[in-house]
């Protein structure tokens, strides 16, 4: 099967590619092995020059990244462009920060002297999504590379032109040759790389169907991996919320990209004294985000990825109306040439039915009425999922106690649920394990070694 550019504007086809044979794949994933036999040694000033490097290539070529984001999968260009800059800021915090994270840790009382020492294992197998195709990618390359291993990219299949051009970021760069390599396959031969004794662990950002079959794969072969999966949030306003400024952060949260984030808000937990206010400023501030076309600079909301995810989302919509959800604005699907979904605001659906449960993955707000503050954090807390979480109240020092109430893998208070390499990304229950980002990610794939002398 090609690999196709569909531009989701259009529905047309732009660009095909053949995937890797089997033979192409392994002699890649060869090539790899080799380069991490000199990677390994060299040293973190080395390393830190490429990153920095890479970063300077990435922020000449912005714009031209940002357009191809926008052909492949939709994404406005404005935002395509403070995509790749984020790429060009993690490769720096690691240019700067990795060498201190992986510096050996003495530990006293141990023989005459002991320390802890991170070094690099192989080549890291990175699985990704094409909802943030650069971020994504370079958020799990560029801490692996400063530890002293090597990538190879199996990018999600709808975004080819995007693999092929992180790749040509690296071949410009000051990297040397297969350090990190995109692989053209399709998940089917994933488990053959992941087969590879040079291949030590997979890093997947995706679905839990995915996420699932990856980890069971990698389990498998006794590989380590780590796991970053879908969520459903909760944005939680209290009674002395600022309102104004909550439903202008949600408005967003929930409809940039187009909705296809992990960590948009998604469930819109609302106390009883503020609910009409909210769901009413929620809607004017959807109305305000401008959508059309992604590469119009001025557009805040794309095409959704492709016409088969809206019609999902879709399905999703009128399951939760046909249980009592009332759909204050959107979800008819519109006329017209695109994959376009109109932001849609569902209020009062139950919040037991089974698909108030599901992730939506798209511009789609359910927002619920809770009688107090502790039925809404158990209704934050009740879901299968337990990526991010926000809470909006007057009294930020309450918000910190609530946040600590709250299961998930990050809780912003008065603030965007965000990605942020000075801290650690992940979830727990089905959004995941493991973390990406920060410290704690750049020692996910790294061995952990004790060093003892008697
Ligand atoms: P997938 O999870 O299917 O794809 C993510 C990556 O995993 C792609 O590279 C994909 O490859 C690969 N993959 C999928 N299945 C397998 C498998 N069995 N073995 C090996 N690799 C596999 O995302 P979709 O595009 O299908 O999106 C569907 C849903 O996933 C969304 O509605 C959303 O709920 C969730 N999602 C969550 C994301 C997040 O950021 N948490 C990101 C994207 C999606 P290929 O493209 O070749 O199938």
């Amino acid at each position: 099967m090609p690999l196709q550019s569909l531009n989701p504007l259009t529905g047309k086809v732009t660009k095909q590619f053949d995937e890797f044979t089997p033979e192409q794949t392994a002699e890649a994933v060869r090539a790899v092995a080799q380069g991490y036999a000199s990677w390994k040694n060299t040293d973190f000033a080395h390393r830190a020059e490429c990153l920095l490097s890479l970063a300077e290539v990435l922020k000449a070529r912005a714009d031209e990244f940002a357009a191809i984001m926008a052909e492949e999968m939709g994404k406005p260009v404005s935002f395509g462009r403070a995509e790749v800059l984020k790429c060009a800021g993690v490769c720096e915090f690691y240019a700067k920060n990795g060498e201190a994270m992986l510096t050996p840790e003495p530990v006293a009382g141990c023989g005459q002297e002991a320390y802890v020492d991170f070094a690099p294992m192989g080549t890291v197998l990175a699985v990704m999504p094409w909802n943030f195709p650069f971020w994504q990618v370079l958020r799990v390359a560029a801490p692996s590379l400063m530890a002293g291993n090597t990538v190879v990219l199996k990018h999600a299949s709808n975004v080819p032109q995007c693999a092929l051009a992180i790749e040509s970021a690296f071949r410009e760069s000051a990297f040397p040759d297969n350090v990190f390599r995109t692989l053209l396959i399709g998940a089917r031969q994933v488990e053959s790389v992941l087969d590879a004794d040079s291949v030590i662990g997979v890093s997947l950002t995706g679905s839990e169907g995915a996420g699932s079959k990856v980890a069971a794969a990698a389990g498998a072969r006794l590989k380590k991996c780590v796991m970053e999966l879908g969520g459903s949030d909760p944005f939680v306003v209290l009674a002395d919320a600022d309102i104004d400024k909550a439903a202008k952060v949600g408005a967003m949260s929930r409809c940039a990209n187009a909705g296809q984030t992990c960590i948009a808000a998604k469930r819109f937990i609302v106390a009883d004294a503020v609910y009409d206010d909210f769901l009413a400023a929620l809607g004017r501030e959807m109305d305000a985000l401008k959508m059309g076309d992604p590469m119009d600079k001025d557009t805040v909301v794309g095409p959704m990825s492709s016409t088969g995810l809206r019609a999902e989302l879709q399905r999703q919509v009128e399951r939760c109306a046909a249980e009592g959800g009332r759909i204050v604005k959107g979800g008819v699907l519109p006329e017209g040439e695109g994959a376009f979904y109109p932001l849609t605001i569902i209020a009062d659906a139950p919040f037991d039915a089974e698909v108030c449960r599901e992730e939506f993955f798209g511009p789609v707000a359910l927002v619920f009425r809770a009688k107090d503050e502790e039925q809404a954090v158990a209704m934050a807390n009740d879901t299968p999922f337990g990526l991010g979480g926000s809470v909006w109240t007057g009294d930020g020092a309450h918000g910190l106690e609530l946040a600590r109430r709250i299961e998930a893998g990050e809780v912003v208070v008065n603030g965007l649920v965000r990605s942020d390499p000075l801290m650690p990304f992940g979830g727990i229950r089905r959004s995941g394990f493991g973390r990406e980002l920060s410290a704690f990610g750049i020692r996910e794939f790294v061995n952990i070694k004790s060093v003892i002398r008697d």
